[in-house]
């Protein structure tokens, strides 16, 4: 397929997980992707790679205005990169609140601002932000990343209403439980990692998680103008999940 050809893709947190599969897809699909990443080492050719955090506006404006220069252009932003967090509202200090939002929520506001005045100027002009079914599930033990999560529905919500005009779209999609680097972190960490990916895969109505693939195809089709009449929703790839 090449529904990207000729346009020009940035992704955050793209050296892993979603956000690398999301690189490769649309790469392969024809598109020119840069990839900022706080450690892109290893995103290889075709791809162009910048490091910054999200967390530091200096530099998210430094690689969104290098990557936009490299491309000659931008016309699809994947505002994905994210951090976890687990316990309830007892469990987490305000700094460790403050760094979950700060990465989740205000990395989309910095990345998005960055890149509207490069967006605007696209035919095709499209923002994708990985965000989550924590956003609305109401899952036990995930009170914060919840939160991050409803703030960047939320924010979806409210910059499609403000960019329609200038024919930037804003959509996000809502995994569910993905098989990526940052699951296995988890899994790893539990006493016996076997049984507890033995029991999270029991929980998915599908028998199995999500692949990285399956949320990088979600992501591409809200990117590509299949999609064009499409702003303002978000997309569920979660197996079912929702749905109980
Ligand atoms: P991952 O840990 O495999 O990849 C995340 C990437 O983001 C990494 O490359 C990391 O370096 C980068 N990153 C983290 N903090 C950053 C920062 N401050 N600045 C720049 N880059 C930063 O994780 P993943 O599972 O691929 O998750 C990607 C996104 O998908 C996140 O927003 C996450 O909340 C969301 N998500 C994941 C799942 C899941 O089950 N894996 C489910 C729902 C939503």
């Amino acid at each position: 397929m090449t529904d990207f050809e000729g346009l020009k893709a940035l992704v955050t947190g793209g050296a892993s997980g979603i956000g690398r599969a999301t690189a490769d897809l649309l790469a392969a699909r024809g598109a020119d992707v840069a990839v900022l990443d706080l450690d892109p080492g290893g995103v290889g050719i075709p791809q162009r790679a910048y490091a910054a955090d999200v967390r530091d506006d200096a530099s998210v404006r430094e690689a969104v205005a290098s990557a936009a220069a490299d491309l000659g252009g931008l016309d699809v932003l994947v505002n994905n990169a994210g951090i976890g967090a687990q316990g309830t509202v007892e469990d987490n200090d305000d700094a460790q609140w403050h760094t979950v939002l700060d990465v989740n929520v205000l990395g989309v506001v910095r990345t998005t601002r960055a890149a509207l005045p490069h967006l605007r100027g696209s035919a095709h002009a499209a923002i994708v932000n990985t965000c989550s079914i924590a956003a609305t599930a109401g899952l036990p033990q995930r009170a914060l990343y919840s939160a991050s999560k409803g703030a960047v529905l939320s924010l979806t919500l409210a910059m499609a209403a403000d960019h329609v005009h200038e024919g930037v779209r804003v959509n996000c999609v809502n995994p569910g439980t993905v098989d990526t680097p940052w699951v296995s972190r988890l899994l790893d960490a539990a006493p016996d990692p076997a049984a507890e990916r033995a029991a999270l895969r029991a929980r998915q109505p599908t028998g199995r998680l999500v692949t990285a693939d399956e949320v990088a195809a979600a992501i591409a089709y809200l990117a590509s103008p299949l999609s064009g009449a499409t702003t303002g929703t978000a997309l569920a790839v979660d197996g079912g999940m929702q749905g109980l």
